[in-house]
Parts: C-alpha cells; sequence; structure tokens
C-alpha cells in the first residue's frame, strides 16, 4: 500500500494536500510505524474547515481507564511534528497516571494554528464535538496556549471535559497544583543531593514562566531561592518580575552558561540534549515541562555521568493530572493537596530504585509505572 494511505486511522476529513506537498514524505516513517514504536491504540484526526479546526487526538493506552490528557494548541511548523508530538505527550500520559496510582489511561490532543489568531467559540465547540464522538474513551483537559475558559466552550458539547471553571462545578486551572507537585520533586531531589530539602539560598533557573512557571516562582521565592527566570516572552517576564520582585531575569540563550543549583524546564520538551547538557552546570534538573530528555535512553545515562541528579518529569508534574481527575470522582482540594505532596515520597522512592539497580532515574520511574499497568491488564484479563 503507498504510504499515504497509511498516515490516518480514524480520519473524518483531512488536509491531504499539504501532507502530501511536505518535502520528506515520502522519507518520513508511517503514522502506524510511529504508533507500533510508541505502542498506541488509536489516532484521531479531525478537520473543520469552517472553524480552522485541525486536530490530532492521540490514544496511548486505556489499561487503567480512560484516556485523559489536554489540549494543546501549538503552531506546529508541520502535521509531521504534530503527530510525533500528540504521540509522544499521550504516551506521557499513560505513565504519569499509572505512577501516581490513577485509574487512568493516557491521551492527548494538539491543534495546529497560531494561538493568537484561531481560537474562537466555533472552533472549541466543534472540537468539543469530536472528543464527544468518542464516547468518554478520551477526557479533555487544559494544557499549553488552551485555557478553563476554553474548556467552558468545550463542555457545552461534551461531559468528557476536566479542567473546566469552578463556577462550572470543576477545578479551575491545573497550574497551581502541578507547580506544587514539582516544587515537592525539587525539594525530595535536593534531599537526595544535598541531605536536606532547604532550597534557602539555592540558585534555581525557571525556563518559562507561564502558568506553571509563575507558581513554581511563588514557591521557590517564599522557600528562600535565589530564582532566576528566562522566557521568550517579554510579558511574561515583566509580569514575573512586576509579582515577585526579587527574580532576576536571565537571556533565554545563555542560560546553560550560567552556574545554578536546580535547572526548571518549565517550557517546552526536549531541553536536555546532547548540546544542553555538554555545558550544563547545575546539580538537579527539575521541572514541569514534559519529555524534557530528548532521547530518554541516551541523555538519561549521560545526565548521570555528569553527576546531575534528574526528577523524572511525568512523576513531579502530575499534580495537574491528579486535581483534574479528582473532578471525575467527587472534587475535594485538601484530598488532591494531599496527594500532590505523595509527589515527595514517590520521587524519593524512584531515586532509591535508581541506585538499587543501576538505572536513570526516569528509566526507575517507567519501571514502576510499567509494573502498575502490566498488573492492572492482568486483573483485567481475569474479568
Ligand atoms: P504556558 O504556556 O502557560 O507557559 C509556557 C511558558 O514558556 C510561556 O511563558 C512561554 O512564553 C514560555 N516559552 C515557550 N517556549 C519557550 C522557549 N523556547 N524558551 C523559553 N520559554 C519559552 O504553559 P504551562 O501550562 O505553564 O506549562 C508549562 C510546561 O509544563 C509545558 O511543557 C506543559 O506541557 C507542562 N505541564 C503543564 C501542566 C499544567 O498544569 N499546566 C501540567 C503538566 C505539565
Amino acid at each position: 500500500m503507498h504510504r499515504q494511505y497509511l498516515y490516518v486511522v480514524l480520519i473524518h476529513k483531512i488536509d491531504w494536500f499539504s501532507l502530501l506537498l511536505h518535502p520528506n514524505f515520502q522519507n518520513m516513517p508511517s503514522v502506524f510505524e510511529h504508533m507500533q514504536e510508541l505502542e498506541h491504540e488509536q489516532l484521531v484526526f479531525c478537520h473543520d474547515p469552517k472553524s480552522g479546526l485541525n486536530a490530532i487526538i492521540a490514544i496511548h493506552n486505556t489499561t487503567l481507564g480512560p484516556a485523559l490528557g489536554g489540549t494543546r494548541l501549538w503552531n506546529y511548523s508541520s502535521h509531521e511534528d504534530a503527530v510525533v508530538d500528540a504521540l509522544r505527550l499521550s504516551r506521557g500520559m499513560t505513565y504519569k497516571a499509572a505512577i501516581s496510582g490513577l485509574n487512568l489511561g493516557g491521551g492527548k490532543a494538539v491543534i495546529v494554528g497560531d494561538a493568537s489568531k484561531i481560537k474562537s467559540e466555533a472552533l472549541w465547540r466543534r472540537y468539543g464535538r469530536f472528543v464527544d464522538s468518542l464516547n468518554g474513551k478520551y477526557i479533555t483537559a487544559e494544557d499549553v496556549n488552551t485555557s478553563a475558559r476554553d474548556m467552558e466552550y468545550i463542555a457545552m458539547e461534551t461531559e468528557h471535559v476536566t479542567g473546566v471553571p469552578e463556577f462550572m462545578g470543576g477545578s479551575g486551572d491545573p497550574s497551581p497544583f502541578t507547580a506544587y507537585g514539582v516544587f515537592m520533586g525539587m525539594k525530595a531531589s535536593a534531599k537526595k543531593m544535598w541531605g536536606n530539602d532547604d532550597l534557602s539560598g539555592k540558585k534555581v533557573l525557571v525556563q518559562g514562566v507561564g502558568h506553571v512557571g509563575q507558581y513554581l516562582v511563588g514557591h521557590l521565592v517564599e522557600a528562600g531561592a535565589q530564582v532566576f527566570i528566562a522566557d521568550i516572552s517579554e510579558p511574561k517576564l515583566k509580569e514575573t518580575v512586576d509579582k515577585f520582585g526579587k527574580v532576576k531575569i536571565i537571556n533565554n540563550d545563555d542560560i546553560f552558561n550560567m552556574e545554578m543549583d536546580i535547572y526548571a524546564p518549565c517550557a517546552l520538551g526536549a531541553t536536555v540534549n546532547d548540546d544542553s547538557i555538554s555545558k550544563m552546570k547545575c546539580a538537579i534538573i527539575a521541572g514541569a515541562a514534559n519529555n524534557q530528555l530528548a532521547v530518554e535512553d541516551k541523555h538519561g545515562p549521560m545526565l548521570i555521568e555528569k553527576g546531575i541528579l534528574y526528577a523524572p518529569d511525568f512523576l513531579i508534574n502530575a499534580g495537574g493530572l491528579v486535581n483534574v481527575s479528582a473532578e471525575l470522582d467527587g472534587y475535594n482540594r485538601d484530598r488532591v493537596m494531599g496527594q500532590v505532596e505523595q509527589i515527595y515520597d514517590r520521587t524519593l522512592e524512584i531515586f532509591d530504585l535508581a541506585d538499587e539497580e543501576k538505572i536513570h532515574t526516569q528509566a526507575a520511574a517507567m519501571k514502576i509505572a510499567q509494573r502498575r499497568l502490566e498488573a492492572i491488564a492482568a486483573v483485567n484479563a481475569r474479568l
């Protein structure tokens, strides 16, 4: 079969023209090859020319429950990039839910477009219809460039949405919970590295001061850390300085020239790579971004060699997922905070396992998550 016919699993309509015009189209791995490699169940392409919607919903694994994961709005440079991002992010959600003890599967959606131009009520409601057509197999939430307000429109068309505003009975913005979990993971990393979890006086660089980054800066300032920030958005930098006063701005291109105790990536993934590791002068990496290691089994061991302790991203950034998932069982904020605090102990357990088995910390976290997935798959098989 010609490769282009392999490109779609479940299709409503697709922008075939730009796919066929892609310069590397003939050399790209097919979507099925990508899915097989990352072990996905389903990929859904959604297209609506009137509202300008081009969305991809990736369902990675539903062993533990319905696939829950946010919808990211991003101006991808190609459809291939969007597909790969949806596949990688949804796989991360499977492991995040598994390691957090949640009865949820892994899913994620991406919408292709410029966030400053394409958002409209019609686009969100049309997207909500597509989510609804999956009958609860996928539950959406916020992610980069999507807000509780956008979820409100989606909720007009489907009940399979979380992170809706509080006045609608939802839990609102998950970012403060994500940031608190990252802070817990960072303190556990400090305990492992320096024998105590006091962050006062530590130099911490937060890259990306958006929703999560700003809440994290708040915790760090309160803990007495020396906080440095970098972002590509001038308004976000200014907003953060206005809010917290004491923080110092670092040029985003210069961050790895700086000596710091902790690097906290809170923007986008793959910032831990060959180039950055060769320059890094820090003791710990602990941040909110998903998929921080460009290539897990290459960059995890490289960090060990450099003596840098890596707090697995999907473990410490699970606070937001814990929060939105609580909407499904009856929301209780105190219970959620208690669950998010457990990230501290779980991070220490993962570090111990990594030491015992002489594996990198991301591999140790994956191992624990995989164990739970296998155990519950066996339970499901016996039903
Ligand atoms: P956000 O869009 O509110 O903030 C991201 C910030 O990063 C923005 O200020 C943006 O200008 C900046 N940025 C983008 N590209 C950059 C670059 N190349 N260099 C420096 N700064 C850059 O997103 P968020 O909700 O704060 O999420 C941040 C990260 O955490 C994302 O990777 C997201 O997937 C992950 N995450 C978020 C949550 C959550 O609850 N929001 C949960 C889990 C994981």
